[in-house]
């Protein structure tokens, strides 16, 4: 099979025929071999039937169907491990992302040999204040911390290889940095491509401002996992012990002065609560460190490498 197109959806019932023979025409003008795998995120409206309909016409079309909204990072979760094709295209199903770029996105994973391509909304259709100038910081910010040179995170077309989607794990509101979690397991071509990008049609936007909010602080978790979630007492050890030592250091430096040189009101200057601060801040960290380490240790991944090639087994 050469394409997954997985597309996670929630509440879409009205964009789904259309994105569906849009999609339809697209494959077989280029006569790929393809799936449609759709991932009903726990639609409460007639999405699911929708995609059954389809199903009954086109035997291309998979359906996955979620008992509740568990968020898109799930649905493509699932959407991956249910893909089959060497190359895995995710969309969203609001018709905002086109399908006409979808032979170019296979072209770069396959002739230009990148592990991941990332779509890139360069004249975007959503409404601009609310959504596009928090949306040029989360991108800056998510470049500089991942330093993956992308314009576009967020967006929800992508092309990946089949071993990439199969490595990773997308869970919580991870969706944005699939890029990200990528890297981190080794897969380092990261393309990105400037795709066409349309005012929703149909329905109502499901991300509120929150997602920045949200958005910013995952960002945080996935650059702390990644640099130290293996490691933690590298961290927490290192600062802790900093910490410690500082508040040690005052505290002998006050004890000389009250017991040799006889200076006295000891407890009234602010030097003296930082060195009990820097001790107990210290400790605390350090401590934090060792649980951590405990728990990284219990890990049943904590060896879970990514292979690529073993040679002479
Ligand atoms: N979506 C989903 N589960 C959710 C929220 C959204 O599967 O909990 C889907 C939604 O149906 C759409 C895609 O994710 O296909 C992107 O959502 P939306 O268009 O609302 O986001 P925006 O374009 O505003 O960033
Ligand atoms: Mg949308």
């Amino acid at each position: 099979m050469d394409i997954s197109i997985v597309i996670p959806l929630l509440n879409e019932q009205e964009s789904l025929p259309e994105l569906t023979s849009w999609i339809e025409k697209v494959m077989l003008s280029q006569h790929y071999n393809y799936e449609i795998i759709f991932v009903d995120d726990g639609s409460t409206d007639s999405s699911w039937k929708v995609i059954e309909e389809l199903q009954s016409k086109n035997p291309h079309i998979k359906g996955i169907k979620f008992q509740r909204n568990y968020g898109k990072s799930a649905a493509l979760n699932e959407g991956f491990r249910a893909a089959n094709g060497d190359v895995v295209i995710t969309m969203d199903a609001d018709l905002q992302d086109s399908p006409d770029e979808i032979p170019e996105l296979f072209r770069m994973i396959k002739e230009g040999n990148y592990d991941i391509v990332s779509g890139w909304k360069k004249k975007r259709y959503d409404n601009t204040l609310t959504k596009n100038i928090p949306s040029k910081l989360f991108n800056l910010a998510a470049r500089k911390m991942s330093k993956i040179n992308l314009h576009d995170f967020n967006c929800g077309l992508k092309a990946y290889k089949k071993n990439v989607v199969k490595s990773i794990e997308v869970y919580g509101e991870m969706h944005r940095y699939v890029p990200v979690l990528a890297k981190w397991a080794g897969f380092r071509k990261i393309g990105e491509k400037v795709v066409t990008h349309q005012a929703r049609k149909y329905g109502t936007t499901k991300f509120g401002m929150s997602r920045f909010i949200n958005g910013f602080l995952d960002l945080l978790t996935i650059f702390f996992v990644g640099k130290f979630g293996k490691r933690p007492m590298h961290f927490f050890g290192l600062w802790g012990t900093v910490s410690f030592m500082i508040g040690l250091a005052i505290f002998i430096w006050l004890s000389i002065s009250k017991f040799f040189f006889d200076v006295t009101g000891m407890t009234q200057r602010p030097l003296f609560f930082f060195a009990i601060l820097g001790m107990i801040i210290g400790t605390q960290l350090f401590l934090a460190g060792f649980l951590g380490e405990l728990i990284s240790r219990n890990s049943p991944e904590r060896n879970n490498y990514l292979i690529e090639k073993k040679l002479g087994l």
